[in-house]
């Protein structure tokens, strides 16, 4: 038999079997950018004005026309709080910021396009993880599998659905001073 130690925060007398645990637990996180003092357990390094401003330096910089030109107009925008924008349900984009009451933002980022639809290498894996022979058995030839893609592709082309995401490493500024600023 053996006993073990462990080690209580004095705040709220969780235990842990570190010391060093014991210590942080109740310790205000401090982020590494600026120095103000988050939750405990915050689950960032850096508190979320900085988190943007990280987000913002590390992103590709353009402005709302080079974005136009750059995507099929019906790419939507994101605001930083994750709202989608699609501009297409307003005739032009000076339409949509008076239909925002709150302050013009400076910048909003990009969008990446995603699909639902039938995948053809997933189909094939999920076919063969089926039956577990003890040696290798090919179930299907290549002309079944090609069979798949071929379906897949038709599929895929009349039905797919698409979608966006935000595309976090590409920001969009509304005016060309600040897309250029750094
Ligand atoms: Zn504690
Ligand atoms: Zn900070």
């Amino acid at each position: 038999m053996k006993e073990i130690k462990v080690y209580q925060c004095e705040k709220c007398n969780n235990a842990y079997f570190e010391p060093k645990a014991a210590e942080k637990c109740c310790t205000p996180k401090i982020c590494e950018d600026c120095g103000v003092e988050m939750p405990p357990k915050y689950y960032y390094v850096v508190c979320d004005p900085c988190r943007e401003k990280r987000k913002l330096e590390r992103a590709e910089k353009m402005t709302l026309a080079e974005y136009f030109k750059a995507y099929p107009d019906h790419y939507p925008l994101f605001t930083v709080d994750g709202e989608c924008i699609l501009l297409g349900d307003f005739d032009c984009f000076d339409d949509w910021e008076s239909y925002r009451e709150d302050e013009r933002p400076q910048y909003l980022y990009g969008a990446t396009q995603r699909f639902v639809e039938l995948n053809a290498d997933g189909i094939i894996d999920h076919l063969n993880e089926e039956v577990s022979f003890e040696d290798d058995v090919e179930m299907f030839d290549d002309d079944a599998c090609a069979e798949i893609y071929r379906f897949c592709e038709d599929w895929n082309n009349r039905n797919a659905f698409e979608y966006f995401e935000e595309n976090p490493k590409l920001a969009v500024f509304l005016s060309e001073e600040a897309a250029n600023a750094d």
